[in-house]
Parts: structure tokens; C-alpha cells; sequence
């Protein structure tokens, strides 16, 4: 069964994974800090990510390019012009929506409309709105029988309808403006003149830095098509309701490549299907179980014009399944605007074909929060086992992949004031540290100090007691999930850890 998204956030600010940032200031809409175990964990994904599409491939390259970058970048990908959502704001409550996030259904009795109810969100509504209907029905007294709710998202609402339709804040009709569209990039300004000169944007997304760079990595890299280009980092965008904890937030980082291709109308079906695949086993690698991933496939009609096609992975989330991975095959539209707008050739010779052509790409793009989220919700479990006493106890516990989880082990002395115990303890968790983070804990009953490390993810427990350093030189190992207790001696501690976290 999957968590609640409130046990996941109570859960990540009690232990300290994540917390709203400028949360002494009452926090800040869309914006999420990431304590200490958070960090680890988000380091971990990346590493991960890294090690994967750019370390054990011959063919990647990394890139780290700037947030902020030339103003006309942003004009060339059509950000400028189209990276909108359509937005209305209710006039009375003063509060803004997406528009295609907002939900109405007319109200209709025999045929005729009585009017119309509105909901904001599509999870929730069709039970809300027929029970809205009906209380609409009743308050009217009209007779006859309700007819099927049909819900549609504001942005097919009709010119008519926009003066009609109730706000889902105060219920009044005539209080929401039509939709109109709002540009999510991030303003700013550049140098010391305040007029609109040193007007500059915050990067929505990390692939526009790789594209402006294609040539630099072209000239110095000695790469040959195909080629990937990979890069982690922040991006931003203004988004009109940030929700569902991290998933969609205004500041946030992402993982993108873009896999150079040739032009040839066979070889980007092929690329696109093995990235899909790709992308998969590398969630199933860091511990996303294969069943809660799914594949959406965009239709024709909704691609942009220069899209060839489009596939998202998407991972049940505890609010519904959700979008987690784009995967794009953007033919050759970036360099060739690119080359527009700089004009500075976006051309490679290809040297096997003895040609020149601008590439074509597959973008397979994760953002790294939407896979901290999914990594929780997977790893989240409730179960009992018994306590030092033996009675059936509850407990929370991460099953964290050891790869991502913050923690990959952690040391205790059996007892915090006896000497012996804790030096030698002391000497396994230094040994230990120098591969890994490594948890230290002194305090309290073995029991409790297990569910704690059982609750931030840890996957093994190692206890050095009086046995350890009387009579077999042996320590316990216990296994996070199965709780499980196994007896080896100690010099072969970091042995058998390593063929369990690397292996
Ligand atoms: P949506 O339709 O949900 O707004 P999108 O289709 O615009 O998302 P892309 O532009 O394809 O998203 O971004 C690529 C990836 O970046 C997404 O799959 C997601 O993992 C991540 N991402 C995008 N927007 C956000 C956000 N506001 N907060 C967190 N992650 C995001």
C-alpha cells in the first residue's frame, strides 16, 4: 500500500530529509530545503545518475553550465514566446490557478443547464461535483432527473462560460477572469542599469545550457555521433500552483541528456525505445520496484510541431500517477534555431559518412525531486516486530536501495560507558568511513537505536559487544529489513558490506 504524501513530509521534517524553506518566516510557496540526511540522499540519486549515464558509458560526456545565460537563448528555444501556462485569477478572493488544473461541469437537469459547479482539482472531484450538483438541484427546486457529470479543464470553457462558472474559492460565478497566459520564467536583472537592457531569465530548464555549448564540446571532446552530452543542476520556473510537496515546486534540479543522432528517419525510433528502456532499469537500479513505473505515450496531435515524439515514465505517486521522466526526440528544432539566432554554424561532419548536418536529439529528461519523491514513496513501510522484550512493536522503516540510502551502515557499541566497547566500535566506524557514510549512535536500548536507523534507511546495523572483544572477535550484523542478526567476525565486517552495497 502506498503512504499518504502527509506520513511522507511529516516523516522527511521529523528525521530531517526535507523542510519548507524560510520556514521561521512562515516558509515560501514552491520552495524546499533539504537537511541533512535529505542531502545525502538527493547526493546519492545524482551520484547514481551520474555513475550510470555518464561514467559507465563511453559515449556521454558531463557539462556544467550556468543558470544564467544569454537573454536571447531563451528567445531562440521559443521560451520567450511559449514556455506559458494559461492562468485565471478569481476577482474576489484574489487567489490564481492553472487553468488547465481547474475543473467545471455544467449542471444539467432534462436536458436543460441550471448551471454550473467548478473544482479544483481533477483527484477529487467527480464525487465532489456531483454532490455539489445535487445540493444545486435541491437549492433550485428543480425537478427532473441529474444528468451525467461531465468534466472538462477550464481552458475548453467556452468565451460564454467564463462569466458563468462559480470560483472554486468563494463559489460565486462571475469571479474569474478568462484564462490568460502566464510566462514561467523567472526574471532578473543583469549589470547596473535598471531599465529593460540587463533584462535576463533564470533557466527553466538545464538542456538550453547543453545546446548553446554543443559546438565548445564538439571542438574539444573528440566525440563522434552518437554522442550524449549530460548535465545535473538547478532550474526554475514560476509555477501558478506549486503542489504536492516537492513534485512540482519553483525551484528544483534536473538531470538531462541530450543524445546527439543522425539525421536519418531510422535510426531515432530506435534511439528513442532504448532510451525508454534505459531510463527504466536505471529506476529499478536505484530501488523504484518496475510495477510502479508506467509509460504514457504522448499523441500525435499533442506533440509541438517539431516533435517526433514524446514518452513519459511515470511513477505512482500517493497523489496518483504522475509524470517522472520525459523521454523527447526533438529532431534537430534547438541547434537549428540556435544556428538562426547566433548564427554560428551547428553543423558535424560526420566522418564515417564524409557529411555535414545539424544532429538530431532524444532528450531523456528527470528532474531530481520527482525522484527523491518516488525513491520515499517506494521505500516507505509500516510493519511490527518485536521489541527487546519480545512484544509486537510498530515501526516506520525506509527500504532504501543501499545505493541512495544517506546512511549505508551504522556502528554501535553495545554499552555508551564502557571504554573497551566503545574505542573498539569507534576504530570499525572510522575503518568503515573512509568508504562510506556512516551513522554512530551510543544512545539508548539496542532496540530503539535499530527503529531509528530502521526510519531515516539504514540498511545494516553493527553492535560490538563484550563478546567482540573477550571471547570471538565477532560483531552482529542486522539486516534492516528481514531484522535479521548474523554473527561475523570483525575483521571481515567491511568485506561483507561491500558485496552488499556495491555488489
Ligand atoms: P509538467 O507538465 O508537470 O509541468 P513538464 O512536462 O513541463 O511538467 P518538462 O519540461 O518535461 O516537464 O520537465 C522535465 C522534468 O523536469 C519533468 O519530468 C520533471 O521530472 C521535472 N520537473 C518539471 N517541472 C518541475 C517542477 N515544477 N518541480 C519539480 N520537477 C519538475
Amino acid at each position: 500500500t502506498l503512504p499518504t504524501l502527509e506520513a511522507l513530509v511529516t516523516l522527511c521534517k521529523r528525521r530531517g530529509f526535507i523542510f519548507q524553506s524560510s520556514e521561521i518566516y512562515g516558509g515560501y510557496a514552491g520552495f524546499f530545503d533539504y537537511g541533512p540526511l535529505g542531502a545525502e540522499l538527493k547526493k546519492n540519486v545524482k551520484d547514481a545518475w551520474w555513475k550510470a549515464m555518464v561514467h559507465e558509458r563511453d559515449e556521454i560526456v558531463g557539462l556544467d553550465s550556468t543558470i544564467i545565460m544569454h537573454p536571447e537563448i531563451w528567445k531562440a528555444s521559443g521560451h520567450v514566446e511559449g514556455f506559458n501556462d494559461p492562468m485565471v485569477d478569481c476577482k474576489e478572493s484574489k487567489k490564481r490557478y492553472r487553468a488547465d488544473q481547474l475543473f467545471f461541469a455544467p449542471v444539467r437537469v432534462d436536458g436543460n443547464t441550471i448551471g454550473y459547479v467548478s473544482v479544483e482539482e481533477s483527484g477529487t472531484m467527480q464525487a465532489e461535483a456531483e454532490e455539489m450538483a445535487a445540493e444545486m438541484k435541491r437549492k433550485q427546486a428543480v425537478q427532473g432527473t441529474l444528468e451525467a457529470i461531465e468534466l472538462k479543464d477550464y481552458t475548453e470553457a467556452d468565451p460564454e462560460e467564463y462569466e458563468l462558472i462559480p470560483s472554486p474559492a468563494t463559489g460565486k460565478p462571475g469571479s474569474l477572469t478568462p484564462p490568460r497566459q502566464f510566462n514561467l520564467m523567472f526574471e532578473t536583472r543583469v549589470g547596473p542599469l535598471a531599465d529593460a537592457s540587463g533584462l535576463s531569465y533564470l533557466r527553466p530548464e538545464t538542456a538550453q545550457g547543453i545546446f548553446q555549448n554543443f559546438k565548445n564540446v564538439v571542438d574539444t571532446g573528440r566525440v563522434k555521433i552518437p554522442f550524449g552530452i549530460a548535465q545535473i543542476g538547478k532550474a526554475f520556473r514560476n509555477e501558478i500552483t506549486p503542489r504536492n510537496f516537492i513534485f512540482r515546486s519553483r525551484e528544483f534540479e534536473q538531470m538531462e541528456i541530450e543524445y546527439f543522432i543522425d539525421p536519418d528517419e531510422e535510426t531515432w525510433p530506435r534511439v528513442y525505445r532504448e532510451w525508454i528502456d534505459t531510463c527504466k532499469e536505471w529506476l529499478v537500479s536505484i530501488g523504484i520496484p518496475a510495477d510502479m513505473v508506467g509509460e504514457d505515450v504522448h499523441p500525435a496531435e499533442k506533440l509541438s510541431h517539431y516533435s517526433k515524439g514524446t514518452t513519459d515514465l511515470t511513477f505512482t505517486f500517493p497523489f496518483g500517477t504522475q509524470e517522472l521522466w520525459g523521454i523527447a526526440c526533438r529532431g534537430n528544432f534547438d541547434l537549428t534555431q540556435h544556428q538562426k539566432h547566433s548564427r554560428k554554424s551547428m553543423e558535424f561532419f560526420d566522418e564515417g559518412r564524409k557529411e555535414k548536418y545539424i544532429p538530431h536529439v532524444v532528450e531523456p529528461s528527470l528532474g531530481v525531486d520527482r525522484t527523491i519523491l518516488a525513491v520515499l514513496t517506494a521505500a516507505y513501510c509500516e510493519d511490527e516486530v518485536p521489541n527487546d522484550k519480545g512484544a509486537p512493536e510498530k515501526r516506520v522503516l525506509l527500504k532504501f536501495h543501499p545505493k541512495v540510502a544517506p546512511f549505508k551502515v551504522a556502528v554501535f557499541p553495545l554499552l555508551k560507558n564502557k571504554p573497551e566497547l566503545v574505542e573498539s566500535a569507534r576504530n570499525l566506524y572510522k575503518q568503515l568511513q573512509r568508504r562510506w557514510n556512516v551513522a554512530w549512535d551510543v544512545s539508548g536500548a539496542i532496540g530503539r537505536r535499530y527503529r531509528r536507523q530502521d526510519e531515516i534507511g539504514t540498511p545494516y546495523c553493527v553492535t560490538i559487544d563484550f563478546d567482540t572483544i573477550e571471547k570471538d572477535q565477532c560483531v552482529t550484523i542486522r539486516d534492516r529489513d528481514t531484522t535479521e542478526q548474523v554473527r561475523i567476525p570483525l575483521d571481515e565486517v567491511e568485506g561483507w558490506l561491500n558485496e552488499r552495497i556495491e555488489g
